[in-house]
């Protein structure tokens, strides 16, 4: 199965507009993708054809509704090779890593540590902090080199046994680097540690194999995976799940209730309290249904292709600071060009149509890790093409051209 990324960008309505009467160019995945038609029409299709409430009614539309809830949970779970019942829907990834913080948080006692990286987006950094000051838990952070990578080194030196839990990305969302997991788990488990993966960006760009990661917990959005905003996967090994509180209370995630006990659902229904994001969730089963049908790993090539072009393309450019360039890293271009604070430059860009991010993008201890303020960043997809990549950087020597 052969990559046609004219034939995936028609399934895209929104890449047909313009921006100030110029082609949209859009490279601000990383923080949200866009929808295909698939997604569109499955989420029209279920409120003008099939909507009820889930798992409440014997009526048609209550049953049918429940089974397309349901067969997108499949879709999850078969896209990270999980069991369904691994697979709880939450908002997203924030909830997801919120509610494994406050369920892991229930029995750590103050001293006990928490390891996370200084490359953590402020999803996998607050819910934690949380738990300094509430339990005294103390956080650590393992140290990134200049290029990007994780220090190994100082992971390692962090690691004790009273590391009782790791929380890492899988693919950092400002300098692209994919982290070793699978040896960082395996350090993790051998301290006794729990770990958390979060892999918002990886699960776009990287074909991920929970079983194989042997991942405790491992959580992403469904905005960034071509889905709908409003709706989240969090991953959790069966054990793992079933050693977890609950993490909100309310219809469907218990058992039993009386005036004066109750009895909890078993997972994944017993993190899922409420009605939840239904058509969200079916939404997202059919982007996965849809990105399942590609060959995945024509996709990867696609994206470290556009992504060493425009590496190639402003090779010359001595005004430009890289934030990130590790072996193996993910098609994720954080940028900041010599005089010119970013936000202007993002917002040159877009009279080219370009759209890029600029600010701290949720990671305010990377950025001082590196000495900045904020950062540019250009994130490429699966739809986008060679001649994006060639517009952008010439777009970008047309905006550094202001600032010299
Ligand atoms: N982690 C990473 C690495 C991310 O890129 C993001 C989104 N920028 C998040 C966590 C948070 O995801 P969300 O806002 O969808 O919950």
């Amino acid at each position: 199965m052969a990559f046609d990324v004219q034939a995936v960008r028609a399934q895209f309505p929104i890449l047909s507009r313009q921006v100030h009467g110029k082609p949209l160019i859009y490279l601000d995945s990383a923080a949200s993708a866009q929808k295909p038609r698939a997604v569109i029409d499955a989420m029209v299709q279920a409120m003008e054809h099939s909507y009820a409430n889930v798992h409440r009614g014997l009526h048609t539309l209550a049953n049918e509704t429940t089974d397309a809830y349901e067969a997108a949970r499949r879709q999850a779970a078969e896209l990270i090779g999980a069991d369904i019942n691994e697979v709880v829907f939450t908002k997203g990834a924030t909830e997801a890593i919120n509610l494994v913080a406050a369920g892991l948080g229930a029995s750590l006692q103050a001293g006990d540590e928490v390891l996370l990286t200084e490359m953590e987006h402020h999803a996998n950094i607050v819910p934690w902090h949380f738990l300094r000051e509430r339990k005294g838990v103390v956080l650590k952070f393992a140290k990134v080199r200049d290029d990007g990578s994780l220090d190994i080194d100082s992971f390692k030196a962090l690691l004790s046994d009273k590391t009782k839990v790791v929380g890492v990305s899988h693919m950092s969302n400002v300098l692209g680097t994919v982290n070793p997991l699978a040896e960082l788990i395996a350090l993790a488990h051998d301290a006794g540690a729990v770990v958390l993966v979060d892999g918002c960006q990886a699960i776009v760009h990287e074909i991920v194999d929970v079983k194989v990661l042997d991942a405790d917990f491992y959580v992403f959005s469904g905005h960034k995976l071509y889905g709908p905003t409003g709706i989240g996967i969090l991953y959790g090994k069966a054990e793992a799940l079933a050693a977890l509180p609950p993490y909100q209370g309310g219809g469907e995630m218990i058992g039993q209730v009386s005036l004066e006990a109750i009895t909890y659902a078993d997972p994944p229904h017993r993190f899922e309290a409420g009605t939840p994001p239904i058509l969200e969730a079916i939404g997202l089963g059919a982007s996965i249904s849809w990105f399942r049908s590609l060959d995945r790993e024509a996709v990867v090539a696609h994206e470290a292709a556009l992504y060493a072009r425009v590496r190639d393309g402003l090779s010359g450019a001595n005004w430009l600071r890289v934030i990130g360039e590790a072996p193996g890293k993910g098609p994720i271009l954080a940028f900041t060009v010599e005089g010119a604070h970013a936000h202007d430059v993002a917002q040159i860009l877009d009279r080219y149509g370009v759209a890029v991010r600029a600010g701290t993008h949720c990671a305010e201890p990377l950025m001082k890790r590196f000495d900045l303020t904020s950062s540019a960043r250009a994130s490429f997809a699966l739809y986008n093409t060679e001649e994006e990549a060639d517009a952008f950087v010439e777009a970008l020597f047309k905006a550094q051209a202001f600032f010299a």
